[in-house]
């Protein structure tokens, strides 16, 4: 469903994004893992088609995103990328924020939006909050809103970002279980994480980024047992 083969990204003269190559099979879990400044984000943000790759090819849900025209509006009914920023509208109420962009872009009427809302609310567990607004809510409820947001769409790939990076443990355990049922119900997805227990018992695999490059991939037991010192140092440092 995902496969990067020698993507390249520069931004000026610096080049971020080295010749990365890896792929995400379809209900799989990718981890993507590394230092600040590895690359990680850009390369999430190359999938979801926010930035153009300037070398190698990017397949997404069958777009190619390497070609300068590929068809952004079809990639944005495939893909859902969430943030570590939330970026809920304050003036609207938790189902209007997720109503909106199913009026806007699917097009849905009033009652088909609120009853889709309705249900992507209850799977985050928040079908009590629908009538609340932004501020009302904790931060782990409001990135729970963002991510029924973009499950709304019912895409068929979910790119997360560090979304828990700005929540205290204790709502970061509640985006995570969503995240975990989120994958077990066979969602496909792509997660920046610096959660390394999380990755390691959900990741189906875990790329290792270092200086813009795929430093190390394999499945999550290689954050147990590394076979690079450098993903060694790394480990040893997050846990
Ligand atoms: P972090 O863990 O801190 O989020 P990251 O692995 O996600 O780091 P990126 O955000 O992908 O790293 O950034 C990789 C490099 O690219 C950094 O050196 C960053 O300064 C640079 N960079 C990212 N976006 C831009 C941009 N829009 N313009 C210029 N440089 C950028
Ligand atoms: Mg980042």
């Amino acid at each position: 469903i995902v496969d990067l083969i020698e993507v390249r990204k520069s931004f000026g003269a610096v080049e971020v994004l080295k010749g990365v190559t890896f792929s995400v099979a379809p209900g799989s879990v990718a981890a993507i893992i590394g230092q600040s400044g590895s690359g990680k984000s850009t390369a999430l943000r190359c999938m979801d088609g926010l930035e153009q790759v300037q070398g190698g090819e990017l397949w997404v849900c069958g777009h190619k995103l390497h070609e300068p025209r590929f068809d952004k509006r079809a990639l944005r009914r495939d893909v859902g990328i969430v943030f570590q920023s939330y970026n809920l509208f304050p003036h609207l109420t938790v189902e209007q924020n997720v109503t909106l962009a199913l009026r806007l872009v699917k097009g849905q009427r009033g009652g088909e939006a609120t009853d889709v809302a309705g249900a992507m609310l209850d799977k985050v567990g928040l079908g009590e909050k629908r009538g609340s607004y932004p501020e009302q809510l904790s931060g782990g409820q409001q990135q729970r809103v963002a991510i029924a947001r973009s499950l709304a769409m019912q895409p068929k790939l979910m790119l997360f970002d560090e979304v828990t990076s700005a929540l205290d443990p204790k709502l970061t355990g509640e985006v995570l279980r969503v995240m975990e049922q989120l994958a077990a119900d066979g969602m496909t997805m792509v997660l920046v994480t610096h959660e390394m227990q999380f990755a390691r018992n959900v990741a189906n695999t875990v790329v290792y980024m270092r200086d813009g490059r795929v430093h190390e991939i394999g499945g999550p037991e290689i954050l147990v047992r590394p076979n690079t010192p450098e993903l060694a140092d790394f480990v040893a440092h997050e846990y």
